[in-house]
């Protein structure tokens, strides 16, 4: 998907490409076909409502782009409601052959296994990269700054969680400063209130893990439903443990169990559920958090899941330009970025396409602005996420700064989100049309 689109932009653009793609001769356990951007699960690229949803957004922005995914994607749309699905077969041959037709795109087949020392380079294999590259990558970056699972905490728009009932605080209150001391959420529970929350989480749908999909990662990031299997009070010793915490509502009630809560992004508007990594299905999900107390009207950004994965410290590796911060001949793009889903790694393609033919061509383009959907998610992967705890992210409205002056809260919801997407689309509009005006 992103190196589809990145090849695309910066040929578009006069910029000879070269790609490499391992597929046919080296497969992977996902991809079916030889084919550029084959889809390798659902065949949705999700609502393309571009006024209410920030998915839908994207596709708008990379529709003005002039988008190969999005235009060849319209092409070989599938009747889906308000969601854009794509005959995936027909859709993958048509990039395919479009890729091979430009004059200036050569495909080369074959699997890269060392990082280039010279030339411009976009490193987009995605999820399952190759083992030789990923070991490449991971010397250039050292082993702690590349993941090969995500093990994803659920994460929730901060406007939706009940004050009243939560507060601030860091355990011990520690650190130097009042942020420090007031760094995370935290939703009390009564001994009646974690026995029943227990009890959900054993009786849950879960997703079942694929054979061999558990090695390497279970240590570190038990899901919560295998915690609370071990035992009905392991999950009270680990991330739900009561010490060194006071409800700030009921200073004299100790809490039997809480559940704690951390900033996800620099503006404040996510927060993510510490230690709550989990395979339970997304219906399951909702229907379970919403039990805590403060989260009864929780509204997620995203849910949890434990994946297998490639991706890279973003924020602590890349650039603003999406360059490799020790090799700025590298940039990088796709869901190896830490972005998840078809149309966020496409759409890391277009920025990273876009800026490798700018640079080329002795022009620097700096990001979108955050307020596009562009720019929100790149901003977030090179800077705006915390690198600490950093788990790939789908687009969504949590990561884009707010509108002043309107309602928070559910109601204020479309009108929220209608301002956030006009806002967008008159400044991607602009970014594009001033790269027209430089490369003329
Ligand atoms: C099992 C699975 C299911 C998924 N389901 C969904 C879903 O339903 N919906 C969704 O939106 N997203 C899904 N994803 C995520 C999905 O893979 C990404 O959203 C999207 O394909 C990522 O785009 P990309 O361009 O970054 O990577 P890819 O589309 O995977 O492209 C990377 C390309 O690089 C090639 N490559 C890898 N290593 C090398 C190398 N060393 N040298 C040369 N070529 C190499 C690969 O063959 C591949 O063609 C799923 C991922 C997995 C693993």
């Amino acid at each position: 998907m992103a190196g589809s689109e990145a090849a695309w932009q910066a040929a578009q653009a006069g910029c000879p490409v070269v790609i490499h793609e391992m597929r046919p001769q080296q497969g992977t356990f996902a991809h079916q076909t030889g084919n550029l951007a084959e889809m390798v699960c659902s065949n949705s690229f999700r609502s393309d409502d571009s006024e209410q949803n920030a998915v839908g957004l994207l596709h708008w922005e990379m529709r003005q782009a002039g988008g190969i995914i999005m235009q060849t994607a319209d092409e070989y749309r599938l009747p889906a409601g308000g969601a854009l699905a794509v005959d995936r077969d027909p859709f993958a041959e048509a990039v395919t052959a479009r890729l091979h037709a430009h004059p200036l795109i050569e495909v080369e087949s074959g699997e890269i296994t060392a990082l280039p020392e010279d030339g411009q380079w976009i490193i987009a294999t995605g999820p399952l990269t190759s083992a030789g590259l990923g070991a490449a990558i991971a010397t250039e970056t050292g082993a702690d700054a590349l993941a090969f699972f995500d093990a994803i905490a659920p994460i929730v728009y901060a406007d939706s969680i009940d004050m009243d009932q939560a507060w601030m605080q860091s355990r011990y209150d520690k650190g130097e400063t009042e942020e420090e001391q007031k760094a995370y959420l935290n939703c009390p529970m009564t001994k009646e209130q974690y026995e029943a929350f227990i009890d959900a989480l054993l009786a849950s749908d879960k997703t079942e893990f694929h054979e061999g999909e558990t090695a390497g990662y279970f240590d570190g990031c038990l899901p919560i439903e295998v915690m609370a299997e071990r035992g009905r009070e392991t999950l009270r010793h680990g991330p739900m443990k009561p010490v060194g915490l006071t409800n700030a509502h009921k200073p004299e009630e100790k809490a039997y169990a809480v559940v704690q809560l951390r900033r996800d992004n620099k503006l404040g508007t996510l927060y993510n559920i510490v230690g709550f990594q989990t395979k339970m299905k997304y219906g399951a999900q909702t229907e379970v958090l919403r039990m805590i107390p403060g989260l009864q009207d929780a509204r997620f950004a995203r849910l949890g899941g434990i994946h297998r994965n490639t991706f890279i410290n973003s924020p602590r590796l890349l650039d603003d330009r999406m360059r490799l911060k020790s090799r700025p001949n590298i940039r990088f793009a796709g869901q190896i970025t830490g972005v998840e889903g078809y149309v966020e790694s496409a759409a890391m393609g277009l920025l990273a396409g876009r800026m490798a033919a700018a640079e080329i061509a002795g022009r620097d383009l700096p990001p979108p602005p955050p307020e596009t959907a562009l720019g929100a998610l790149v901003t977030h992967i090179t800077g705006g996420a915390d690198a600490k705890t950093f788990q790939p992210m789908n687009v969504n409205f949590g990561l884009f700064p707010p509108v002043d002056g309107l309602k928070g809260g559910r109601r204020g919801r479309k009108d929220r989100y209608k301002a956030y997407t006009d806002r967008a689309k008159a400044l991607w509009s602009d970014w594009l049309a001033t790269q027209e005006v430089e490369r003329a």
